[in-house]
């Protein structure tokens, strides 16, 4: 966060304190989901281009929520193993069974192709994810979800800021997930969104996750549910996102056209495969900047003064992705419960062995 940034969100939480500390009605306002919230809300829904946006405490909870209200238990979803365990956390808790399919080399996300492989008459829903903030292939998985009938949902908890074709990542989704916590591009301690242009999925989501306050004010309900799970975004969270929202952005113009400068450098260099995003219209946000030896072979110390020379200080480090299938704590868990269809994922693997991460030098 910028140090100016950093002023703004403290002024606006003191600010934000002293009328709660006065006023019982300021207190409560989060409940029914007012003041910060709801300015949050509206900031997402016009970023996103879409009709509801609901804050919720973390992402992790709110795909949980998704998997709720869409009713998917016991139920096969096909998801890539090339992410992070809490994309998949809330439906595996909720008694669905993963179906892992592909991923392509250079977005790393799942492949279209692979994707149709992977559907049985069990499938109910596609889970994509944006890793490393890289756009997935939203079209694509739009026409596969529509042609049969799938639930199409993505995980774009590092791609706030990030674009395909011109359109926000993950908006093509039925439904789709943000999130606020440590490192992603809209930082505000914890909290997340869940984005959706579908009324009675929202209705459902307030219904199982918020206060009988808003859910009156939402959806007008007579009769009001107290058996919510508490998935409200705190306040503060809140007040924090709403003051470093346009600076985030603005701080994430400049990381990614700076990462587009050492891409173009990557490939000049050419000690690793070859990326073009620009030319394929992916703006993702750089959550993670990798890249991937070429024919396998690591050249640590031959990149790093290779990229001096283009004037940029970078360290190389390992991928932090760990292919679900192959962690011990998935596969204690729910190894049993791996979907029909699912298969090894190659390029995944492939990935998995080649792939690192450039950080730059303080
Ligand atoms: C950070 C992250 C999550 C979880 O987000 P929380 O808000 O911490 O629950 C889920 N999926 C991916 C890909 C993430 O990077």
């Amino acid at each position: 966060m910028r140090t100016s940034d950093a002023g703004h969100a403290g002024r606006e939480i003191i600010a934000y304190l002293k009328a709660a500390d006065s006023m019982a009605a300021d207190q409560r306002m989060h409940l029914y989901g007012g003041g910060a919230v709801a300015e949050l809300e509206e900031k997402l829904r016009r970023h996103y281009h879409k009709k509801y946006a609901l804050c919720v405490s973390n992402a992790t909870m709110g795909l949980l929520a998704v998997g709720l209200a869409a009713g998917l238990k016991g139920d096969d979803f096909i998801t890539t193993p090339y992410t992070y365990g809490a994309t998949v956390a809330g439906w595996l808790h909720l008694g669905n069974s993963p179906v892992f399919a592909d991923i392509e080399a250079d977005t790393l996300a799942l492949d279209c192709e692979s994707v149709k492989k992977a559907i049985s008459k069990n499938t109910r829903a596609v889970l994509a994810v944006d890793i490393h903030g890289t756009p997935h292939d939203m079209k694509g998985l739009r026409k596969i979800a529509d042609e049969y009938g799938l639930l199409y949902v993505s995980d774009s908890a590092q791609s706030f800021g990030g674009s395909r074709d011109g359109l926000p990542a993950g908006s093509v989704a039925d439904v789709f997930v943000v999130s606020f916590t440590a490192g992603k591009p809209l930082f505000a301690g914890e909290g997340a969104a869940i984005l959706t242009d579908d009324p009675a999925l929202y209705e459902k989501l307030i219904w199982f996750t918020q206060h009988p306050l808003r859910q009156r004010r939402d959806i007008g309900l007579r009769l009001d549910n107290e058996f919510a799970l508490n998935a409200r975004l705190h306040p503060l969270a809140a007040v924090w996102a709403n003051a470093v929202f346009e600076g985030s952005l603005e701080r994430l113009k400049a990381r990614q056209k700076r990462c587009f400068d050492i891409i173009k450098a990557l490939n000049e260099i050419g000690l690793t495969e070859n990326v073009d995003f620009a030319s394929r219209g992916i703006v993702p946000t750089f959550f993670s900047l990798t890249a991937a030896w070429k024919s396998g072979k690591a050249q640590g110390d031959l990149l790093t003064r290779r990229l001096r020379e283009y004037g940029f200080r970078m360290n190389v480090d390992h991928s932090p992705v760990r292919l679900l299938y192959r962690q011990p704590a998935f596969m204690g868990q729910y190894g049993s419960a791996l979907g029909e269809n699912t298969r090894r994922c190659r390029q995944a693997e492939r990935q998995s062995r080649c792939r690192f991460c450039l950080i730059e030098e303080e």
